[in-house]
């Protein structure tokens, strides 16, 4: 394999982790209820998703639960209305930190907001010590480099891993920008087909918006949700499943988020 076919594969080994922990099951999972997590599944996440995303998942949840009760307004942690399309990345970052301080301190305001979700804020954030994750993944992708014998190889693979923010910022910005809409909903939602493909389905945000409870995030014919193709391949391993039929779109959690 050429060096450039190696550096693109260990990229997209990285990002499909992450997207499947940030998509799959922060988003659709915790976040929603959309899919029903097995205990152990999310049990796992709670391990294990802050280790590999550099995110903690409770937070995430919080913050994004909060973006769905205030979408566009004053009170959304990551609109392009207050902060400009460029913005969003910094400000994304900073309602992040804010929202885990929140949390940690025990804000009643925060935490009923996640009260379903039975684990805590990461140790790693409770600690103050959530650079850990990143320095073990700068350490990894130095082995990868090393052992590969190309530095691209190792720096391809730590962009990947650590994509979220730039995936976030797509979704949180540019498809609550620009787009079109299926739906009449009352934020500034779109559906962008650049940012869905490129961020597995999060760019279809005004079919989102609109129906919080399904799992696809496609709704018309010729639209596509790669993030919805991975729960139906995680389902079929028996780890996580999509609710069907009658009655399952509107669960309580969803009415409200
Ligand atoms: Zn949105
Ligand atoms: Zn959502």
């Amino acid at each position: 394999m050429s060096t450039l076919w190696l550096v693109f594969a260990v990229f997209m080994a990285g990002y499909l982790i992450n997207i499947f922990y940030i998509t799959v099951l922060y988003h659709r999972g915790l976040t929603h209820r959309a899919i029903e997590l097995s205990p152990g599944l999310e049990k796992c996440l709670a391990y294990t998703g802050n280790w590999l995303t550099g995110i903690d998942p409770k937070a995430w949840a919080c913050m994004h639960r909060l973006h769905h009760i205030h979408s566009d307004t004053d009170l959304d942690p990551h609109s392009p209305v207050h902060y400009g399309v460029f913005g969003v990345m910094l400000g994304q970052l900073r309602s992040y930190e804010k929202i885990l301080g929140q949390l940690i301190r025990g804000n009643p305001e925060y935490t009923e907001i996640v009260s379903d979700i039975k684990f805590d804020v990461n140790i790693l954030n409770r600690k103050k010590i959530w650079i850990i994750p990143y320095l073990v993944h700068i350490a990894l992708a130095y082995g990868i480099g090393h052992y590969f014998g190309s530095v691209w190889v190792g720096i391809a693979y730590f962009l990947g891993i650590m994509s979220h923010p730039i995936q976030g910022w797509m979704v949180n910005s540019i498809a609550h920008h620009s787009g079109y809409r299926n739906f009449n909903s009352a934020d500034n939602s779109k559906n962008n087909v650049v940012v869905a493909v490129l961020a597995f389905g999060e760019g279809f945000q005004n079919n989102h918006h609109s129906r919080p409870a399904s799992a696809n995030f496609a709704y018309k014919a010729g639209e596509i949700d790669l993030g919805y193709g991975l729960c139906l391949v995680a389902e079929k391993f028996g780890v996580l499943k999509i609710p069907r039929g009658v009655g399952v779109q509107e669960t309580e959690l969803n009415a409200t988020y």
